[in-house]
């Protein structure tokens, strides 16, 4: 079942959220309809807290789409394409953190925002799986991007909280004072941000 996706300044997102002691057909369920609530969202990543569970739960999907919908792994790193995707990992925990990089992100729970946040490049991070076995993960690209920012928020912490204090500020009360963009703004906003990407890409690839 797709669940309502809470938005900043929801008081939910800022608790620090439940281990698991069991992986149970209850959590499962929820793990479930964390992943049609992400993709019926088009998010690449959610975690409990966005619909209002308290669980350390986070499910991620980074895969890039072909023109059909299909997941595809064409530009992925080589570490990427080996972790299976769609993850879900309760218990999320980092073990090995390596070099800085800066990436643009956003979030289903601050829809129209895109910041560039500096993270680590390079993470290994265990877990349980669906079926409350061990889950080692070892990866950088997008993928190791989106797992710290998931992990943020089973602290309560918002990528937007991670800007300058200016910036962080200025965005923060602009949201309280005249709410989000429209979803057709919002959709308008990613698009830039998707061709932003490719063309930084491209130019990469170029030299
Ligand atoms: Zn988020």
């Amino acid at each position: 079942m797709k669940r309502e996706v809470l938005k900043f300044p929801d008081p939910r997102l800022r608790k620090k959220a439940l281990s698991v002691s069991a992986v149970t057909p209850e959590l499962q369920a929820l793990a479930d309809d964390m992943l049609e609530t992400m993709y019926g969202e088009n998010g690449i990543g959610l975690a409990a807290p966005q619909i209002g569970e308290s669980v350390r739960l986070l499910v991620i999907d980074t895969r890039p789409t072909d023109e059909d919908g299909q997941p595809t792994d064409e530009g992925m790193t080589e570490l990427e394409r080996q972790v299976k995707q769609p993850i879900i990992i309760f218990n999320p925990e980092i073990l090995v953190a390596q070099e800085k990089t800066k990436y643009d992100e956003g979030c289903l729970s601050v829809p129209g925002y895109y910041e560039s946040v500096e993270r680590s490049r390079y993470i290994e991070a265990k877990g349980l799986d669906r079926e409350g076995r061990e889950l080692l993960i070892r990866t950088d690209g997008l993928l190791a991007i989106c797992l710290q920012h998931e992990m943020d928020h089973l602290e309560g912490k918002l990528f937007i909280d991670r800007l300058s204090f200016v910036k962080s500020e200025r965005i923060k009360s602009k949201i309280k004072k005249s709410g989000y963009p429209t979803p057709q703004e919002v959709e308008e906003e990613r698009a830039k941000v998707r061709e932003a990407r490719a063309q930084a890409k491209a130019k990469s690839t170029e030299t």
